[in-house]
């Protein structure tokens, strides 16, 4: 086949991918990254538009400027997985310095007016590290839930630069072809690779935005939106998995739930906003005080509810304590109100929890049923006068 039909093909190809990505990147905001793989793929449909028109009195200074174009396409792809990772600057030295050596060198041979091996040589070299630096950013911060995507992109990626460092290497050892703009089986070899490396990279790319979508769902479905902890569909979830791992173990567990004692006063007295910042200040109190294998979520309104693996009554109990004591302890500023003035002169409002414990009792005991002990027990420590533990 011949090298330039190929690169035409591969040249349409990454123009349609182009112009796909960037329609996805536009008609929806929370994908990240896509819309500089639009331009990566710009960058690198250009670059074979000229390699496939290259010749003529200019042909290598059409190579040269197809070779930076087409680094210039590969430090787009590092700006795009920079935004796709969330790192906080999305600013690529690395590609900056490269594509700057690559522009000298432009100059150098273009003055010199022909493709010898070390212009070959350079872009090979600078290309192949742009390629790892973009894996390496990839497999710094790899996340659960990405791993197959972001480990097929980390794959084609040092393939690629394996390949380039050795074209290179081999460029020097045995020389350039006499005339590179004519087909040769080596830049066909070549022009498969850089072609196959693009579109293998658009899929890996593409498949990591959706699968970041599928993780911010599934957080949106799991959390809530006041405090930021899990809400009870997620601790639902969770407490069926502790029930069998429990019944597999034999190992006990408890459930803590929780209520804020007179919390419509505090709506009533101070107002829904004040409420609120009530609601995450006591949500900060419990989180802090207990393990990391203990999960705090919202069960709805003013209850809050504590799953606590490998936690016996007696341990239950001496952990709800220490919640309530906390709680009793948080000092909330009210609002400023006409009345008063000064902000350090304003008294704190006081919160209080009861609170209901239950625990796993075997085989045939059940979340629900579990859920039910909590709720009577809390019910009990209401009736009993509140801010105490059942
Ligand atoms: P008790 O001691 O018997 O639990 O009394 P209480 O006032 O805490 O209980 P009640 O069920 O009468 O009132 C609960 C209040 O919690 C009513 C509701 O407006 C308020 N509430 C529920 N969810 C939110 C919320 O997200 N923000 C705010 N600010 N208030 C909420
Ligand atoms: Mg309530
Ligand atoms: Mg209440």
């Amino acid at each position: 086949m011949e090298t330039r039909i190929l690169l035409i093909v591969g040249s349409i190809l990454l123009c349609c991918g182009c112009v796909g990505m960037l329609i996805v990147r536009f008609s929806n905001p929370v994908l990240r990254g896509l819309g500089w793989l639009g331009g990566s793929f710009a960058a690198g449909a250009a670059g074979a538009a000229i390699l496939a028109f290259s010749d003529g009195p200019l042909a290598d200074s059409y190579v040269l400027a197809a070779d930076t174009l087409i680094l210039l396409g590969f430090v787009l792809l590092q700006i795009c997985i920079l935004e796709l990772t969330e790192s906080v600057s999305l600013v690529p030295r690395l590609g900056i310095a490269l594509l700057t050596i690559q522009f000298l060198s432009f100059a150098v041979y273009h003055y010199i007016h022909r493709v010898n091996p070390y212009s070959i040589v350079t872009f090979g070299i600078l290309v192949a590290l742009q390629a790892l630096q973009a894996a390496n950013t990839l497999k710094k911060s790899l996340r659960p839930g990405m791993l197959a995507p972001s480990w097929l992109s980390i794959a084609i990626l040092v393939i690629f630069a394996v390949f380039n460092f050795f074209r290179s290497g081999a460029i020097l050892l045995i020389g350039a072809p006499h005339d590179p703009t004519s087909p040769n089986p080596y830049q066909l070899v070549s022009v498969i690779v850089f072609l196959g490396t693009g579109l293998g990279i658009g899929f890996a790319v593409f498949w990591m935005t959706s699968s970041q979508i599928c993780i911010l769902l599934e957080q949106l479905a799991n959390t809530d939106p006041l405090t930021g902890i899990h809400n009870r569909r997620s601790f639902m979830t969770m407490c069926e998995r502790e029930l069998l791992r429990s019944s597999r173990t034999a190992e006990s567990f408890s459930l803590i739930m929780m209520d804020i004692d007179h919390f419509k006063q505090i709506n009533d007295r101070f107002g829904h906003p004040t409420g609120d910042a009530a609601l995450r200040a006591v949500v900060e109190k419990l989180r802090d005080s207990v393990r990391n294998i203990d999960v705090v979520a919202r069960w709805g309104g003013e209850e809050f509810v504590a799953l606590l693996p490998g936690a016996n009554s007696e341990a239950a109990l001496i952990v709800a304590q220490r919640l309530r004591r906390k709680v009793e302890t948080l000092a909330i500023q009210r609002p400023p109100s006409r009345a008063s003035s000064g902000i350090s002169n304003r008294p704190n409002i006081e919160v209080t929890i009861s609170l209901g414990v239950a625990t796993y009792l075997g085989p045939n005991d059940s979340i629900d049923a579990l859920i039910n002990r909590c709720d009577q027990a809390l019910y009990q420590a209401k009736s009993a006068g509140r801010n105490r533990v059942v």
